[in-house]
């Protein structure tokens, strides 16, 4: 199947938890911004090539939730900022839910010993009221036991002409089936099992290849096992595998 529309998102590593490089996003929607979606440390080197390969006035980190592999390494970020590039110092905002920034607050200022002048938090309510916004919606789903619940969420952004869907870390693509878009990024770390955290390509791709209809689907946080067991499926049925 060829692809429909122009891949909009870019990615720093496509790999899951365990990987040399964890799965977190990036895109441009102006000039002045660049987003990143989730901010592992492994992945630092890498974003700061990107910042200083056209260097923005403006950088989110747009969280999905706070697992290791997709916030570590915030703090790294405000710091390299902070103290190497006094130009755009100020530049950081973190946009995530309300309730996801007051834990981010904590694990920055109280465990982290940054000061708040270093970061800008903005919550997704918020973004998503900005004229012209790359965010269109916050999106909740499920992803592991009872103490993340109302914790994790995937995305609705607007990106150049397309409507973009990102999933974040999910168990369940219910929540994203009904959503329109022009591509859709999907969790695919393969998991099954009553009490898996993830998708399964046995369990729901089906599910995503239905969904492949109306859109481009990507499919992302492998590892690199995964994809190579997966990879001729996958490819086979019409979907792509999201790539650095
Ligand atoms: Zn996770």
């Amino acid at each position: 199947m060829s692809k429909k529309f122009k891949k909009a998102l870019h990615f720093l590593g496509t790999g899951d938890a365990f990987s040399r490089h964890p799965n977190n996003a990036y895109f441009r929607p102006d000039e002045d911004t660049l987003v990143f979606i989730d901010f592992d440390a492994r992945n630092f080197m890498r974003a700061k090539r990107e910042i200083e390969r056209k260097v923005p006035k403006r950088i989110y980190v747009l969280i999905t939730h706070m697992h290791n592999d997709h916030v570590s390494g915030i703090p790294t970020l405000a710091e390299w900022l902070r103290y190497k590039c006094p130009d755009y110092s100020d530049s950081l905002c973190i946009c995530a839910p309300e309730k996801i920034l007051v834990y981010m607050a904590k694990e920055l200022f109280e465990y982290r010993n940054l000061s708040d002048d270093m970061v800008t938090f903005v919550t997704t309510d918020a973004m998503c009221r900005e004229e012209k916004s790359w965010l269109i919606s916050a999106v909740p789903t499920v992803h592991v036991g009872e103490h993340f619940e109302g914790l994790c969420y995937g995305y609705l952004l607007s990106i150049g002409y397309l409507r973009v869907l990102y999933s974040g870390d999910t168990r369940s693509l219910d929540p994203f089936l009904p959503i329109s878009c022009d591509e859709f990024y999907c969790d695919m770390s393969n998991f099954s099992g009553p009490d898996r955290p993830h998708l399964s390509w046995e369990l729901d791709g089906e599910a995503l290849v239905r969904k492949a209809d109306d859109c481009d689907v990507y499919v992302m946080h492998m590892s690199r096992e995964v994809r190579e067991a997966l990879r001729e499926e996958i490819e086979g049925a019409g979907l792509f595998i999201a790539k650095v």
